[in-house]
């Protein structure tokens, strides 16, 4: 087998790898976003428990001190009641009235928390029917994935196998020019000759589409020499049937 069969058919192979591989990273990609967006719901909700906790408290002592001040005019109310003069008298008033007003501001605030964490509440309510679909749907994803990656781990192995017979059969900087290539350019590191008109000599390169010198497709057909695209330095192959195209007229010479 000559260099650039050995390179289509180690091309191929790497195809399908990255084929199932690139599979198997949506179903992975699919879980990480799950995964993140449900630790930013149960973020948010264990947020929203502990301003619950902290407005509630906030609650809790405003209403002691309502009750704390109402037992204080209590008291003022019955010192008022035996007050001997009228100077006594009011000053015990504006004492009350000062304290009522306090009392007042008190309670103002308590019902203020109160009702923040009913909204507080709700929101928790929200974030909680939200985190359990995607608790679900996360659960989904990552069987998914579980089952994508049990699908393909044989076919990975075997492809893998194949892929390490054929690279052996390769000079190593052959190899390195390839896969080099299939770094930058992917599914476009090899591209086909495509034969416009076998007549006038006319071919070009399947990848960029440019024209091909009759050399390039001569040298090919004869040693299947590694031959680059000028163009665009994809790896140049013929098709098995292009290549069988060219052997009968070369035979009937
Ligand atoms: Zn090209």
């Amino acid at each position: 087998m000559d260099v650039t069969a050995q390179l289509l058919r180690l091309f191929q192979v790497d195809k399908q790898y990255r084929g199932l591989q690139t599979r198997l990273n949506a179903a992975e990609k699919f879980l990480a976003e799950q995964t993140k967006q449900l630790a930013d719901i149960t973020a948010k909700a264990t947020l929203c428990e502990a301003q619950i906790k902290q407005l509630t408290a906030v609650v809790a002592n405003h209403e002691g001190e309502t009750k704390r001040l109402d037992a204080r005019m209590e008291t003022i109310r019955g010192q008022m009641n035996s007050a001997q003069t009228n100077k006594e008298y009011k000053a015990f008033l504006t004492e009350v009235n000062t304290i009522k007003a306090e009392r007042d501001r008190f309670e103002t605030q308590a019902l203020e928390s109160m009702s923040k964490v009913d909204e507080i509440k709700k929101q928790l309510e929200t974030l909680i029917a939200q985190k359990s679909d995607r608790e679900r749907v996360r659960g989904v994803a990552a069987q998914e994935r579980d089952t994508r990656a049990a699908e393909i781990k044989d076919r990975l192995t075997e492809l893998k196998t194949q892929r390490d017979a054929l690279t052996k059969g390769i000079a190593p900087e052959t190899l390195t020019v390839f896969e080099r290539l299939v770094t930058t350019k992917g599914d476009e590191a090899m591209a086909a000759v495509e034969v416009t008109d076998r007549k006038r000599h006319e071919y070009n390169c399947g990848s960029c589409m440019m024209h091909l010198p009759v050399e390039t497709v001569s040298g090919l057909l004869s040693g299947g020499r590694l031959t680059r695209c000028v163009s665009c330095s994809s790896i140049l192959y013929l098709t098995e049937e292009d290549a069988k195209s060219f052997q009968p007229a070369a035979a009937k010479r």
